[in-house]
């Protein structure tokens, strides 16, 4: 099986990189990521030492692997990737910075908490454990404008922070530029719905993908399925431009696949769709998701 290290790594979603690899649709691969400070952080006092440096203007934070060059890709194109697996590493960090987050006005000095993690439990204190929920943070291709750093999100993804992508998901995303460039990193040990305090358990892992192609399919924004849901994403600068992104996407979804119109769509949504903050104090970006249960349909 194709492996590629965490050491090949980028900071941006980008048609002007090179490829690592070149994986051909059905293929799995593993990819090593590291963690959002690639590695810097590993004890409480390399906070301050570990704060990534810029490069273009943008600080290099949230690594990503890749680019994978993807045999076949064109512009039009949707690639899948299915999440078979995701393996921690052995320890990870949160942190607190001052004005970052709900409670940046509590904050006195930038704290970095190391947390273990064994035997399927992230381990705060001798009093709280919990149970971790792996998640991929940055997931996308690149787009065939102006490349996208890894730290914001774009119209092929980039740093969705969506907790829905994990073991079991396949992931939908555009493909803009020839070879799509898949780019994946910014583990996540586990994070809730919003990344309140601006950082989630941030850690390095093992990801096992297999690589998808749907051609002639051309899509706007990533979209997830699991076993039960669809799943649209949306992203802005305020809540609204985001929510609405995600709602309309699964309302062309609902339309096209039900026969349905508009006035049915907002009203199926309405019933049953659940629209949830991704990250919102994370990045500079709002990302929500909007959920939909995946319909049966029954014949006549
Ligand atoms: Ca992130
Ligand atoms: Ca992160």
């Amino acid at each position: 099986m194709l492996r590629i290290g965490r050491e090949k790594v980028c900071y941006e979603l980008s048609s002007r990189l090179k490829p690592v690899a070149f994986v051909k649709p059905g293929e799995t691969v593993v990819l090593e990521t590291d963690d959002s400070r690639t590695g810097r952080l590993k004890r409480p006092e390399d906070v301050l030492t570990s704060v990534p440096e810029p490069r273009n203007g943008n600080p290099m934070v949230n690594p990503a692997t890749g680019p994978l060059y993807i045999r076949g890709a064109e512009p039009g194109d949707a690639l899948t990737v299915d999440i078979l697996d995701i393996k921690l590493g052995s320890q990870g960090y949160l942190l607190a910075k001052k004005g970052v987050g709900l409670l940046g006005d509590t904050v006195r000095e930038t704290t970095a908490w190391i947390i273990p993690v064994t035997e399927g439990q992230a381990r705060f204190s001798h009093q709280i454990s919990l149970p971790i929920r792996p998640m991929i943070g940055v997931i996308g291709t690149a787009p065939a404008g102006v490349p996208v750093p890894t730290m914001y999100v774009g119209d092929t993804g980039g740093n969705m922070d969506n907790p829905r992508i994990t073991t079991g998901t396949r992931v939908f995303l555009p493909v803009q530029v020839p070879g799509a460039l898949l780019v994946l990193g910014d583990v996540h040990g586990m994070m809730g719905d919003g990344e309140l305090n601006g950082t989630a358990l941030e850690m390095p892992a093992e990801v096992v993908i297999r690589i998808g192609l749907i051609k002639g399919q051309e899509m706007a924004l990533p979209y997830l399925e699991t076993a039960d849901l669809m799943i649209t994403t949306g992203y802005g600068s305020n809540f609204f431009d985001a929510a609405r992104q995600a709602v309309r996407e699964m309302a062309v979804r609902l339309i096209d696949a039900h026969n349905l119109n508009w006035e049915e769509a907002g009203m199926l949504l309405s019933a049953a769709g659940n629209l949830r903050i991704c990250q919102s104090f994370g990045g500079p970006e709002v990302t929500v998701r909007l959920e939909f249960p995946k319909i049966q349909t029954t014949g006549e």
